[in-house]
């Protein structure tokens, strides 16, 4: 039985006043939620304070990304010690907007990876297609590329500390759903590709979080395959009540 994980990623949203005022709402709405992880990802300017809010809570606090090397003459990156300071315990790598407008590749992703698995963050990893790309049937060999990209040279060690989010690019921030189905193929492809890359063990360890306009009254529906594990929620975790309603699904 793999522990379901609800994970909200901020984005550009949220000064730290506004990442107190969210925790004072949002802690109370699920203090008895123990039935799941809970992860928020504010931006880096907001980490310190989600900590200092969450303290005392089963909430933890990720970055949305970090860079590979340590120091250096690197202007506007964020070391993924620089994040773990905060006391931060996760990073999201490869979001399809850090790809889409950032320049991310598979080898980036890959590089942020490892540095942020030797720094002892807990790795979201997301992959996912375009519409374009489902559209020419093309989504289970994008996501076999960003699956076999992203994880070059990793440990079965190393992988067993990663969460995987697959987000289909079409799906985020459009309102549009992939049907529960939809997600569940992706997810039983991207295990497979799992099991032969590691091994049955490690693959059917895995959890793999669902993300694309998630909000409070699909959430059940997704949750309901078993093929998911959780869910990377963009614009509903905005929101203390709506980011509380899916955690509490
Ligand atoms: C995301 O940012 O990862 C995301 C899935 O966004 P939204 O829920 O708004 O589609």
């Amino acid at each position: 039985m793999r522990r379901p994980v609800i994970a909200g990623n901020w984005k550009m949203y949220k000064t730290q006043a506004d990442t107190r005022a969210f925790f004072e709402r949002f802690l109370p709405l699920v203090a008895s939620s123990t039935h799941c992880d809970i992860v928020v990802a504010p931006p880096f300017t907001a980490l310190a304070a989600a900590v200092g809010a969450a303290r005392g809570s089963t909430v933890t606090v990720a970055a949305q990304d970090g860079f590979w090397e340590k120091e250096g003459a690197f202007t506007g990156q964020v070391s993924m010690g620089m994040i773990v300071e905060t006391g931060c315990k996760g990073v999201i790598i490869g979001h399809s907007e850090r790809r889409q407008f950032f320049g991310e590749t598979n080898e980036t992703v890959n590089k942020k990876l490892k540095a942020a698995l030797a720094a002892g963050l807990r790795p979201i990893v997301c992959v996912g297609e375009t519409l374009a790309e489902r559209e020419m049937n093309l989504t289970h060999a994008v996501l076999e590329k960003q699956f076999e990209g992203a994880f070059v040279s990793l440990t079965g060690d190393e992988f067993s500390r990663i969460l995987l989010a697959y987000e289909p690019v079409w799906a985020i921030g459009t309102g549009r759903t992939a049907t529960a189905e939809m997600a569940a193929d992706s997810h039983r492809y991207l295990r497979e590709l799992a099991q032969k890359r590691f091994t049955s063990e490690r693959a059917s360890a895995l959890r793999i979080l669902y993300g694309g306009s998630v909000k409070p009254d699909n959430i059940r529906g997704l949750m309901a395959q078993v093929e998911i594990d959780g869910a990377l929620v963009g614009g509903a975790s905005l929101d203390a009540q709506s980011f509380a309603s899916i955690v509490n699904f």
